[in-house]
């Protein structure tokens, strides 16, 4: 089995963004690859850190997934801080890639346009810790969404820059799109994010979910009850699309266009399919904040195992620059 790598940043609790555009296929992927999930703390650092609440954020992201169906026993998911290699493997790297194709990355660009006053170093290097994440496992796949797709190219790139400096070494990895990339948030404006403010979490209450679908922007032409609409104009059309059967979704289409459903109802069917496919992750959500010993023993179990096999390479990875402790020599 090939091996697959993915990373994802602690931001608290799960979003359906995150749960129908990446999280719901990783769960489909742990049976086909061997997988490692790594919550990507040092990642989150680059933008903006408040110490205080990130043990919570990644005990809570890391319960997020297990409740979502990451098999505890199957994927290896850990907390990237708790691995030294990362950082190490960052450092051998930053000095094979060159400065301009870090400058180029788009999401460098936006995000740079976003916190301009806070354009670290470690922004612009947030690729080159990416590849570093990915080869110390030797990933071959990386599911990601097409925001990534630049950044795992980079990765292939800099396997390549060093296995050509210094011996073949890094497999150069594939990147694995997700059927449904992009999840627009409720203002059906920007992609689902925390930090917009337009989510819905997983395990939100119920009340404040359907307050915020009961309110949440459809089709403009609709204005009147009897005005006819197009779905695929509107985003909440977008999410039944998720989660709807299909013969439900023929039926909404077609109430849609000739008027003879109502948004509110059409929400209501909506809510309905949203909460039989979150209930059980509320559950299991709860049952595993209840026990968060077993939890905490698991990442560092999961952590031991990703530090010996980072050990692993970047000794192969030494060995080939000659680092060799002079004990060898
Ligand atoms: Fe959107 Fe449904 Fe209203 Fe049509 S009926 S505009 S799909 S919410």
């Amino acid at each position: 089995m090939k091996v697959l790598f993915t990373g994802i940043q602690p931001t608290g609790d799960l979003h359906i963004g995150n749960y129908f555009g990446a999280v719901r296929n990783w769960v489909r992927l742990q049976h086909e690859y061997i997988s490692y999930i790594c919550v990507v703390d040092l990642h989150a650092l680059v933008i903006f850190n408040d110490p205080k609440t990130m043990p919570q954020r990644i005990f809570d992201m890391a319960v997020g997934l297990y409740a979502c169906g990451i098999d505890m026993e199957k994927t290896t998911l850990f907390v990237q801080s708790e691995v030294p290699g990362h950082a190490d493997l960052t450092w051998i790297f930053n000095t094979v890639t060159p400065l301009g194709e870090l400058e180029r990355m788009t999401q460098f660009k936006d995000k740079a346009q976003q916190h301009r006053k806070n354009v670290n170093a470690g922004l612009l290097d947030y690729p080159v810790l990416q590849a570093a994440d990915i080869l110390l496992y030797k990933g071959e796949v990386v599911p990601v969404g097409e925001d990534q797709v630049q950044h795992i190219e980079l990765t292939r790139e800099i396997a390549r820059y060093f296995n050509k400096r210094y011996g073949s070494t890094f497999p150069e990895c594939e990147a694995l799109l997700t059927e449904t990339p992009r999840i627009m948030g409720l203002d059906g404006d920007q992609k689902m994010s925390k930090s917009k403010g337009n989510t819905i979490g997983l395990i939100e209450d119920k009340e404040e979910i359907w307050k915020k679908l009961s309110v949440a922007k459809t089709d403009p032409a609709r204005i009147r009850r009897n005005d006819p609409g197009t779905p695929e104009k509107c985003n909440i059309y977008s999410y039944h699309k998720l989660i709807t059967p299909e013969t439900e979704l023929a039926e909404i289409h077609q109430g849609c266009s000739t008027a003879a459903i109502g948004c509110i109802d059409c929400k209501k069917i909506l809510f309905k399919n949203l909460m039989a496919e979150l209930d059980p992750i509320r559950n299991k959500y709860h049952a595993l904040t209840a026990k968060p010993k077993e939890v905490h023993e698991l990442l560092a179990e999961n952590a031991k195992k990703c530090t010996l096999q980072a050990k692993k390479t970047i000794l192969e990875v030494k060995e080939k620059m000659g680092l060799k402790p002079v004990w060898k020599i």
